[in-house]
């Protein structure tokens, strides 16, 4: 379970990694540009974005805090990207 604490910081722009203003909700590290940042928004009463919503956003090192990565790999070895076929190719090796 990811969790939002109150004082994780929230902003209302979302840069890229890498972008000097893309900044870590939780550490305030910033999120360099070879980092996936985990990203969150803030929705309406009708479930949707809009210009009040707010992004969380987190650093690998901080998503490695919560147990959803450890850098490259995630903590479960069933979830390892090596363990899934591309849906693509069961759909052609079955001549679909
Ligand atoms: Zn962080």
């Amino acid at each position: 379970m990811i969790q939002v604490l109150p004082t994780d910081t929230s902003f209302l722009y979302s840069p890229d990694s890498g972008h000097p203003d893309c900044i870590c909700s939780r550490c305030g590290a910033r999120i360099r540009g070879h980092e996936f940042a985990l990203r969150m928004w803030t929705t309406n009463e009708r479930d949707e974005m809009d210009e009040h919503s707010r992004e969380y956003r987190y650093c690998e090192r901080c998503q490695a805090g919560m147990g959803i990565i450890f850098f490259d790999r995630t903590s479960d070895p069933d979830l390892d990207a090596d363990n899934f076929d591309p849906f693509y190719d069961q759909n052609t090796e079955d001549g679909i």
